[in-house]
């Protein structure tokens, strides 16, 4: 397995596989480190995370550097994701004992009855790379604070993170076989959720890898989360103050060069306002500055690899030859790395490719609409329900329009972004269960009722 710097094009390093010998091992280890890790205590496991935590913001820089050279992370929006996994320890350390302790149900005036909630076991854990920690950290928090001990497959092209994860947690001094990263490829993952050792999967990826995995897990009758992509609208109201909305807008849309599953997709745009609005978000989006991920002053950076570049600059053809305006952007910057422009369309079809599709680099669409009943229409008008956002000055009408979005993630004047204290995840096509907050740790759980007579 091979890291790639996408900025360069230079091969970073390469890694040993693991071959199914490994795999076994790794699923014997896990196995037996849940037996143990099940009955330590949980003021026990809330140390180690505590530990972990403190070992993350002590390595900010470290890891920070290893994500920017190996996906193109511009760097201090890599520092922000080391730290957000420091947060995510620390909230499953001072919470998961609250939020797992049994649950007193009154039924019948001469029983006790209660729910309490049991790990499963080995869960495996299948992750992108387009936030390697953060995606992988709000998994391990809330289920190594469960009882569960956790099985990483991270994705090819971020070895290094992957081992860099598995690293701060033993040296935070998880036991061994507690937390595990397997290199290997995805045909392998199969046989893994098939597997007897393992009790659960978890998928945070693209719709195609959500329907592979989520099959396989239905077959075996295993409990899935799925956390898949998303194309989420950005409603501008006639009456949202144009000059800051156009400037979250340019934020929501490009954070992370645009490879991000909530990042703003649609800007849905009444016609009272869309000239003013359009003019506004395209000099915000032309503001940013574009270059070497390892500048302190770098906005966007390199995608991640040039396939997916390319993949996005075809998405962008067919969008114009459906009848989209090109306001800015619209190709791939010469030179080395897998750079691709800032783009703007507008006036874009919404049958066209940016707008059925998911955008998973920097480019926002723009669609005009007449009301705050088309609005929502076309906003609904997708396969997916990740996240979506209203913007507007009445905070009421904003709240009514935020309820009658058909997503996961509902924001009224702020972009859509996830918080360890609320819960994450899609409907339709984004996937189902949850990520994080109460709703997070109970994913995979025996919720056990108990009747004491
Ligand atoms: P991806 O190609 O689906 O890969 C995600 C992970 O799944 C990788 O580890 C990949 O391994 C593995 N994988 C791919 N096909 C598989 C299969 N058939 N069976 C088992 N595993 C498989 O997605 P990506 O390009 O890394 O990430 C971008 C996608 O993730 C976007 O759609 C984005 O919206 C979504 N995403 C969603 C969220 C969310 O919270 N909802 C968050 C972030 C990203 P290999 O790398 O070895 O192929």
């Amino acid at each position: 397995m091979e890291s790639i710097n996408p900025a360069t094009g230079q091969r970073l390093d390469s890694y040993e596989t693991h071959d199914a010998d490994d795999i076994d091992t790794a699923l014997g280890t896990a196995q037996s480190a849940f037996v143990d890790w099940r009955s330590q205590s949980m003021a026990h496991r809330q140390t180690l995370l505590e530990k972990t935590a403190q070992l993350l913001e002590e390595r900010v820089d470290e890891y920070a550097e290893l994500m920017t050279h190996e996906m193109g992370k511009p760097i201090e929006q890599a520092r922000a994701e080391v730290r957000k996994c420091a947060w995510v320890c620390e909230y499953y350390a001072e919470t998961a004992a609250e939020q797992l302790q049994d649950e007193l149900i009154e039924s019948d005036s001469d029983a006790r009855t209660l729910v309490s909630y049991d790990p499963l076991g080995p869960i495996l854990a299948i992750m992108p790379w387009n936030f390697p920690f953060w995606q992988a950290f709000r998994f391990i928090a809330p289920n190594l604070a469960a009882g569960n001990v956790g099985l990483l497959k991270h994705a090819s092209n971020v070895p290094g993170c992957a081992l860099a994860i598995e690293e701060v947690l033993q040296d935070a001094g998880m036991p061994e076989g507690v937390f595990q990263t397997l290199l290997i490829s995805s045909s392998e993952v199969d046989d893994i959720i098939s597997d007897d050792r393992v009790a659960g999967v978890t998928l945070t990826g693209s719709e195609g890898a959500g329907r592979a995995v989520g099959q396989r897990a239905g077959q075996q009758l295993k409990p899935s989360v799925l956390e898949l992509g998303g194309s989420d609208p950005f409603v501008v109201l006639d009456d949202a103050p144009i000059e800051a909305t156009a400037k979250r807008g340019a934020f929501a849309r490009l954070q992370n060069t645009g490879q991000s599953c909530i990042a703003a997709k649609r800007f849905i745009v009444h016609d009272a306002i869309y000239d003013d609005f359009v003019e506004a978000f395209v000099d915000e989006v032309e503001a940013l500055t574009v270059g070497d991920p390892t500048d302190e002053d770098t906005d966007i950076g390199p995608m991640a690899r040039p396939d997916l570049r390319d993949d996005l600059d075809d998405q962008i053809d067919r969008t114009l030859e459906a009848g989209a305006e090109l306001l800015t952007g619209g190709e791939a910057v010469d030179g080395e790395g897998a750079y691709y422009q800032p783009t703007v369309l507008t006036e874009v079809p919404r049958d066209s490719a940016a707008a059925t599709e998911e955008t998973f680099g920097p480019v926002a669409s723009v669609i005009r609409v007449s009301d705050e009943t088309e609005a929502i229409d076309v906003a609904n008008d997708t396969d997916f329900g990740l996240g979506a956002s209203v913007w507007t000055s009445d905070l009421d009408r904003g709240e009514v329009f935020a309820r009658q979005f058909e997503a996961g993630l509902c924001f009224v004047n702020e972009l859509v972004k996830s918080d360890p204290r609320l819960p994450f995840g899609g409907v339709k096509n984004s996937g189902y269960g949850r990520e994080l907050s109460r709703h997070g740790i109970r994913e995979f759980v025996n919720a056990k009722t108990i009747w004491v007579q």
